[in-house]
């Protein structure tokens, strides 16, 4: 059997279920068969009708002893009676007149259902709409009843019972024998099950299949199919990084006493003991013959800024470029001054490059860049989208950028540059994203924070409690401390009457705090304005700055003691988490309010108590995987993210942590690969059957 054939000529589906079938992705009978039962049930051993209670779900057996259709009101009811020899059981369907055909009586059957007590004659036991199969001979049960039984997500236009009886008769065609990726030697080091026999026990289980495994996802035919679907994706990883480390760049980098010189006179404290522990791991990097592809996660705070610096000037020292890129203008900006600031002492020449540098400055700045004078160069992504000719550019530190990755590794070599890359994030990602997601970049983790920090007290209030923000607030600043008051809007999408609702925002809170500066960002302003905004806060010339998300990520106010997040509700876990870390980056004590309003859901509940249940922020990004599931846990689908059919992220780290080893056990030889698993890397397969193939 060809597993490539269409859906269309699968028995049972043909051209019109076909093409529904592909409007949800399902287009070869290998597809069909990747859509795996959401749970099983046990339809196995048939009960006596004369055993039943009511609340029972089971399987009868017997026959048809009484039939007939009848009409209430605007219901057809057909109603029969099973008779199995031990008494005879009630079943009625509703609006299935058809049935008296079907179900008629003289008819071997078996019905499957909830054993209700009957509402007319109350000794009388009673199935409403039970699962029913014709019994053909003397067999018992069939494809519905009288085994373990899956059941499927409705697919397309298919519910229930078509797509069990089009999966039972595909599952019984595949070969045992069936092609296999995994060769047998894998397969017994893995020991897990061949191909072909997990296509049909998945789907039709058999007497050795255990009810509680095959619900946890987790019989023989479940781990051999989901170990394959992580080893491919792990492969490709696998592979795509070897392919980064076989590469040579054009300079490996000497760590030089120039270097070692140039970091005393910038270094305003000791480095913590991970910030030093990351700063090796890169220059073990920046020394080897090979790119370095690195991602350094490391949570708000944690000094990440510094560990830049510190490669950036062992780059710098060899002669090379650093460039520096963020993902707004105004953190470009707050970095270019942070990094002027600590590079005071040092010959090197720091230049921004922003959408604000305009006309004669420009091409100042550009001529600069592309002559080798500007040592370091800030901005955003337009640095490499953009076309600014480096003279050499010895490395890229893209920050707060989880997305900045193997892709825009390639795009700098696009544009002629074998750069170092160093993607810096704040968003704690749970292992299992990392490995997935970032499956082919190293990892550094700074999970340690500087020292003098204090905690950060979170308290959830309601609206009713406003007032007392509020003079929450106005303690701070009495105390000449500051604080942050932000209002759920969305950067790209916020619109006039949001911007009218922040702006009036800022006016309330001006009102209920008088003498008090209070100051508005967002991100309707224009950047020389939102620059303005944010250096009045810095200098403290603004005490209460009302602002939009725009200042999530990056910004850094150590005299900020307050922040106040209005309708914390609306907002998502890692957003939170970002926003608070604004606050704490100093001394003194701070807090954060999460002002909830209105009725809390479920799940908005369960993430304001985990925000003020901790501040680690590797517990919150598994608490928000848990809750939002992996395709959303980035917010949207992004690169990086596989489609996964079979494999779930959460519930299968397990599985996962076994084929990353194996995976890179197999590339990391040197030996060749199996040719089957070799032939599914080539031409773009691997890319294809995950969803990562590139556009454009
Ligand atoms: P993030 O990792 O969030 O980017 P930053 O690099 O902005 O963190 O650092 C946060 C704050 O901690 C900054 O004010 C920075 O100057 C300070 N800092 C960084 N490293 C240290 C250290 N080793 N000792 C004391 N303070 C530090
Ligand atoms: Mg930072």
């Amino acid at each position: 059997m060809d597993l490539q054939a269409p859906v269309q000529y699968v028995k049972g589906v043909g051209p019109q279920r076909a093409e529904s079938l592909s409007k949800v992705g399902v287009h070869t009978a290998e597809d069909l068969l990747l859509h795996l039962p959401m749970r099983y049930e046990d339809r196995r051993s048939f009960a006596r009708v004369a055993d039943l209670v009511p609340g029972m779900r089971v399987s009868v057996s017997g026959e048809i002893a009484v039939a007939g259709l009848r009409r209430a009101r605007r219901l057809t009811i057909y109603e029969v009676r099973l008779d199995d020899g031990s008494g005879r059981l009630k079943a009625i369907f509703f609006n299935q007149p058809y049935l008296k055909e079907t179900l008629g009586r003289g008819k071997k059957v078996v019905f499957y259902g909830l054993v209700e007590r009957d509402a007319m004659a109350s000794r009388l036991l009673v199935m409403r709409s039970p699962q029913y199969e014709i019994v053909e001979k003397d067999e018992h049960g069939g494809i519905h009843t009288g085994r373990l039984v899956p059941v499927y997500e409705k697919l397309g236009t298919l519910t229930v019972k078509p797509l069990r009886r089009v999966l039972a008769h595909l599952a019984e065609q595949v070969p045992p024998g069936l092609e296999d990726p995994l060769p047998p030697d894998l397969r017994a080091r893995l020991s897990v099950i061949g191909r072909g026999e997990a296509l049909r026990r998945v789907h039709l289980p058999g007497d050795t299949d255990r009810l509680e495994l095959l619900n946890a996802f987790r019989s023989p035919g479940h781990v051999r199919l989901i170990l394959e679907e992580l080893l491919l994706f792990q492969l490709g990883l696998a592979r795509r990084r070897s392919g980064v480390r076989a590469e040579r760049k054009r300079a490996a980098f000497e760590v030089k006493d120039a270097a070692r010189e140039a970091v005393k006179r910038i270094l305003p404290f000791p480095l913590t003991g991970a910030q030093r522990r990351v700063v090796r791991e890169i220059a073990d990097d920046l020394r080897s013959p090979h790119p370095m592809n690195r991602l350094v996660q490391g949570d708000v705070g944690s000094g990440k800024t510094l560990v830049a610096l510190l490669s950036m000037v062992v780059v710098i020292e060899n002669g090379w470029q650093s460039a520096l890129m963020a993902p707004t203008e105004i953190l470009a900006e707050q970095h270019f001054l942070t990094l002027r600031r600590l590079l005071k002492r040092c010959p090197y020449r720091v230049e921004l490059l922003t959408s604000a540098v305009k006309g004669r400055e420009r091409e100042a700045a550009l001529a600069r860049i592309s002559s080798g004078e500007a040592q370091v160069v800030v901005g955003t992504h337009a640095l490499i989208q953009e076309g600014v000719v480096f003279h050499r550019l010895g490395l890229a530190v893209a920050d707060e950028q989880h997305r900045f990755g193997v892709l825009q590794r390639e795009e700098l070599r696009k544009k002629g540059y074998d750069a170092d890359v160093l993607v810096m994030t704040a968003t704690p990602i749970p292992r299992t994203l990392a490995l997935t997601a970032y499956g082919d970049l190293d990892v550094s983790i700074v999970d340690e924070k500087p020292p003098g920090r204090t905690t950060i007290r979170t308290e959830l209030r309601s609206a009713s409690e406003r007032r007392e923000v509020v003079s929450l607030v106005r303690r701070a600043v009495a105390e000449g401390r500051q604080a942050y008051v932000v209002y759920p809007l969305v950067e790209e999408s916020e619109k006039l009457e949001d911007v009218k609702a922040a702006t009036e925002a800022s006016e309330e809170w001006s009102a209920a705090l008088p003498g008090v500066h209070v100051g508005l960002l967002h991100g309707r302003m224009k950047s020389a304005e939102k620059e303005e905004a944010m250096g009045a806060f810095a200098r403290g010339e603004v005490q209460v700055l009302v602002s939009t998300t725009v200042v999530e990520v990056g910004v850094d106010v150590p005299n900020a003691t307050v922040m106040v997040i209005e309708h914390a509700e609306r907002f998502g876990l890692a957003q939170l988490h970002q926003l608070r870390g604004r606050v704490g980056r100093g001394a003194a004590p701070s807090t954060c309010v999460l002002l909830a309003y209105g009725r809390l859901s479920e799940v908005a509940r369960a993430r304001l108590d985990v925000m003020v249940s901790t501040e680690d922020g590797f517990a919150i990004a598994e608490t928000d995987l848990e809750l939002r599931g992996p395709g959303d846990f980035f917010g949207t689908r992004q690169w990086g993210m596989p489609t996964l059919r079979v494999a779930h992220l959460i519930r299968d780290r397990d599985l996962l942590e076994r084929a990353r080893t194996e995976a890179f056990r197999l590339v990391g030889d040197g030996a060749e690969l199996p040719p089957s698993l070799a032939r599914f890397l080539e031409q773009g397969g691997w890319e294809r059957r995950f969803g990562l193939a590139r556009v454009g």
